[in-house]
């Protein structure tokens, strides 16, 4: 059982959680998750690790309610406790001193994003940040964003704030103004991820996404979360979750993405039924 230690609001439907995980916190690198279980009964969901304090013992999580496990997450208040954790999960980020590097976050990517940009910071990196968000209301971590990069620049959808326009026209601005560009890093819905290899594809940079499969297990052992690369098949859990992006097929992610909407829709109802009375 780990506590939750702090729940806050980043925008109306993505949440800030500080759990207790000490011995989590003591190991875990930029780029890893954890496999959360709400409740005995309920299943587990892989979540980022934004941030962790090893003195308090605390991991930090962003996460957007989008279905029935994370509604029951959001629903849990300060003091409460989530039924475990496992982890750290996954690779960590290969984290070298690579020059210029552009950390690239839409939506809640922005959170995956951060630990990244961190650790890259450190390494003595120059570091650019894009982020992105449909309206400014959704946008997340500015101020977090904006202390560990050189330069920070936002996008909205609607121009509502920053730049007018997706994440992938500032990119391809800064390509075009001939800026060295030694890597980029990106993390976000898939047809902005896509859309950004595409861009640096044309330029020769290599770009590292990490993949929101869905996962069971995280072991390695069930498959749920394989995908294309390279016209192999990779495991997120055990081979990822960061991929060369010029190397997935985005297509064959977004339809596995889509596979169960149905029954996701239908479970969430029966949650907030179950709820509501
Ligand atoms: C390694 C890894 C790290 C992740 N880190 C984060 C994170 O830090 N923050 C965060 O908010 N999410 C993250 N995700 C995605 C997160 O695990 C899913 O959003 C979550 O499992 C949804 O569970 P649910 O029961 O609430 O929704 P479900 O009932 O499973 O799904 C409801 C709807 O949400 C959408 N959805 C479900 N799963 C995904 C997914 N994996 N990616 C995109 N859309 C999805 C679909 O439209 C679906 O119909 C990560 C995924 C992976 C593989």
């Amino acid at each position: 059982m780990n506590a939750v230690i702090k729940k806050e609001m980043l925008s109306e439907n993505v949440v800030r959680m500080v759990l207790e995980a000490p011995a989590i916190a003591k190991k875990r690198k930029a780029g890893q998750f954890i496999l959360l279980k709400v409740d005995e009964k309920g299943e587990k969901i892989p979540l980022t690790i934004v941030d962790s304090d090893a003195q308090q013992g605390t991991i930090t999580i962003i996460f957007q309610v989008v279905g029935k496990t994370t509604t029951m997450l959001a629903d849990k208040k300060k003091g409460e406790f989530i039924h475990d954790l496992q982890g750290p999960l996954g690779n960590p980020t290969e984290i070298e001193h690579f020059g210029h590097v552009v950390c690239i976050g839409g939506g809640v990517g922005v959170g995956v994003v951060y630990p990244i940009a961190v650790a890259l910071k450190a390494a003595g990196n120059r570091v650019t940040s894009i982020i992105g968000a449909r309206t400014k209301e959704l946008l997340i971590l500015e101020e977090e964003m904006k202390k560990v990069s050189d330069h920070l620049v936002v996008a909205t959808d609607d121009g509502s704030y920053g730049f007018h326009g997706f994440v992938s026209a500032v990119l391809q601005d800064m390509l075009d103004r001939k800026e060295k560009i030694d890597r980029v890093y990106a993390v976000g819905p898939v047809p902005m991820m896509r859309v950004l290899c595409d861009v640096t594809r044309a330029h020769g940079i290599k770009t590292i996404v990490s993949l929101n499969s869905l996962m069971l297990d995280a072991s390695g052992m069930c498959g749920a979360c394989r995908v294309s690369v390279g016209g192999k098949t990779k495991f997120t859990c055990v081979d990822g979750p960061e991929f060369d992006g010029h190397e997935v097929d985005f297509a064959i992610l977004a339809n596995r993405l889509r596979m169960y909407s149905q029954q996701e829709r239908q479970s969430l109802e029966m949650y907030r039924c179950a709820c509501h009375g």
